[in-house]
C-alpha cells in the first residue's frame, strides 16, 4: 500500500481499537505488490467478511494501520467504514483516502473542518493534507484547495509558495516517475 505507515508506529495501535469489519484500506489504497490501482476493491478482499488470502498477503498489507487505528484521540466516528475514508501518512504529509462511492465524505461535518484545520496548522510546518480519490489528487493549501486531477501511486508532490501581492503563493509540483 503507498500510504504506509513505519515500523515504529505499529507498536503505536490506540487500545482498544480493532478493524472489525472494516476493509477500506483493501479498496481506497494503492497496493504496490498486487498493481491493485487506488479507489477499487483488491481481488481477494471480499467486503465485510476478509482477505482471501489472509496467510499470504503481502507485507505491505501486514503492515499497515490506517490514522484511526493508531491515534485514540480520534472518535468512533472517524472509523473509516463509518466515515468512508481513511487517514494515512506519507512521510511528513496526510492523506485522506476517500471511497469513490462517497467522494464528498470528507465535506462532511464534523470531518472537513478538522481536515482543513490540520492542513492550515501543517502548511506553517511543512506537513500538506492532500485528499486521494481514486486517482484524483487535491491538496489543501493555505490560498485553497488545488485539484491535480490524475497522479500517480509513484508519482511524487513537491509544495512550495513564493511572494504575491496578497499573500504566499502555493504551487504543487507533480514529479513523474522517469
Ligand atoms: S482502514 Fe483502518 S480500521 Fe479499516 S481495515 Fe484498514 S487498518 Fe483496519
Ligand atoms: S491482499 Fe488482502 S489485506 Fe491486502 S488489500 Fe487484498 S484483501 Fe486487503
Amino acid at each position: 500500500m503507498d500510504a504506509q505507515q513505519t515500523p515504529a508506529n505499529l507498536a503505536s495501535l490506540a487500545p482498544g481499537r480493532t478493524c472489525g469489519t472494516c476493509m477500506m484500506c483493501c479498496k481506497v489504497l494503492h497496493v504496490r505488490d498486487l498493481d491493485k490501482p487506488p479507489g477499487v476493491w483488491c481481488g481477494h478482499a471480499t467486503p465485510g467478511k476478509g482477505c482471501g488470502v489472509y496467510a499470504s498477503k503481502p507485507q505491505d498489507c501486514g503492515d499497515f494501520w490506517c490514522g484511526w487505528m493508531q491515534d485514540g484521540a480520534l472518535g468512533p466516528e472517524w472509523k473509516p467504514d463509518r466515515a468512508k475514508f481513511l487517514l494515512a501518512s506519507t512521510g511528513a504529509n496526510t492523506i485522506v483516502a476517500v471511497d469513490p462511492a462517497f467522494a464528498n465524505a470528507w465535506r462532511r461535518e464534523p470531518y472537513e473542518s478538522s481536515i482543513r484545520r490540520w492542513a492550515r496548522e501543517g502548511a506553517a510546518r511543512g506537513r500538506f493534507v492532500f485528499v486521494r480519490i481514486g486517482r484524483r489528487c487535491i491538496a489543501l493549501l493555505p490560498d485553497g484547495d488545488k485539484d491535480l486531477g490524475d497522479v500517480g501511486p509513484q508519482d511524487d508532490l513537491a509544495v512550495s509558495a513564493a511572494p504575491g501581492p496578497a499573500g504566499a503563493v502555493w504551487r504543487v509540483e507533480v514529479r513523474r516517475p522517469g
